[in-house]
């Protein structure tokens, strides 16, 4: 992105979120000016998302029939994901990631922190999928795949051998670390919390002494409702325990977890976060966008960074009509609404 882009609209600034009509000026990718504008039109500026947690890799194995609990439907080695991870070729893996990574850019997302299977084939296998169309694709393997990756994704401390020594070379190679923990009981929380990882996906049954913990040490939770659901581990509004989490001052990311299941759609997994959680609309979009903390750059719209944000045009649909903005970007907004995006790689 060489060339300069100039956009006006009402857009949401910072951490804070705080909305202002400004002019946004990028040169070469990069925000150089922000500067009020009492005359920016009608056009909403929000940052882009980040999906905290997916498994991409499961694109092959779309929509088939389920019925099962999540031991004979995710969890490695025989559930049913993994005989058909098993069978499906490279070239329909690739294909399958990379359409799942288009249709994350359609709907707003500009980076996603994925659980790759398959050791250092599969990073290779999804490091050549993301080429060229998202921003920050991190990978979190496993099986030696973490060592050509981004970091370590493990999906229990239950499910690995020799875990120890798996993490500690991950560290020891400046890998992150990040665990599954939490999603079907508490049990394997406290393991998790004691290699002091960088992220954990779901805490759905943690305990408040455990989501104190991660508040204090300042470890991030990905939490993925509709997965949650989607696997029969969920039965209440309080699984997970987003308000527990809010309250405690836990830092909350947003993400789809698998693609087998759930469209890696952010504006769909906000939308059911507000109306079976009634989390308030502000906090769900900050969830949405602060996983790229992970990465190089926040995607939080501020001068100096790098463009990760996109434009939706309510004055094309019903949404011109919003009395609050962020309610209606969480309850409304879809691919459909949004006009451009600020934040695509030409390389
Ligand atoms: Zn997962």
């Amino acid at each position: 992105m060489d060339h300069e882009v100039t956009v006006s609209g009402h857009a949401l600034l910072g951490e804070s979120l705080e909305e202002r009509p400004v002019t946004i000026v990028v040169k070469s990718g990069i925000i150089t000016h922000i500067e009020d504008d009492p005359h920016p039109g009608d056009n909403w500026i929000i940052p882009a998302f980040f999906n905290a947690h997916t498994h991409l890799g499961d694109s092959v194995a779309m929509d088939t029939f389920t019925d099962g609990d999540l031991v004979s439907l995710v969890t490695p080695p025989d559930g049913l994901k993994h005989r058909l991870l098993a069978l499906a070729s490279r070239d329909d893996t690739i294909s399958g990631m990379r359409s799942s990574i288009q249709a994350m850019v359609r709907s707003g997302t500009a980076g996603c922190a994925d659980f790759r299977e398959g050791g250092i084939n599969g990073t290779r296998m999804l490091q050549e999928a993301g080429k060229s169309l998202i921003p920050e694709l991190i990978i979190l393997g496993r099986e030696g795949g973490e060592l050509v990756a981004d970091g370590l994704g493990v999906s229990s401390v239950r499910d690995v051998p020799h875990l120890e020594r798996v993490v500690s070379e991950a560290r020891n190679n400046n890998k992150l670390i990040a665990f599954h923990a939490g999603e079907k009981d508490p049990d394997d929380i406290d393991s998790a919390l004691s290699f002091n990882p960088d992220l954990l996906i779901h805490c759905t049954h943690a305990t408040r002494v455990q989501l104190r913990r991660c508040a204090d040490e300042g470890i991030p939770i990905a939490v993925c409702p509709r997965s949650n659901w989607a696997l029969g581990v969920a039965g209440s509004t309080t699984e997970p325990p987003l308000h527990d989490m809010i309250d405690l001052g836990c830092r909350v990311f947003i993400g789809t977890d698998n693609v087998m299941f759930i469209q890696p759609d952010m504006f769909a997994e906000m939308a059911f976060a507000h109306y079976v959680y009634r989390v308030p609309p502000a906090m769900l979009i900050r969830a949405a966008i602060e996983g790229s903390l992970l990465g190089k750059n926040s995607f939080f719209i501020r001068k100096g960074v790098p463009a990760r944000f996109f434009v939706m045009n309510p004055g094309t649909s019903n949404m011109r009509f919003s009395l609050d903005h962020l309610s209606t970007i969480v309850k409304r907004g879809s691919s459909a609404s949004i006009l451009k995006k600020i934040f695509i790689l030409e390389s």
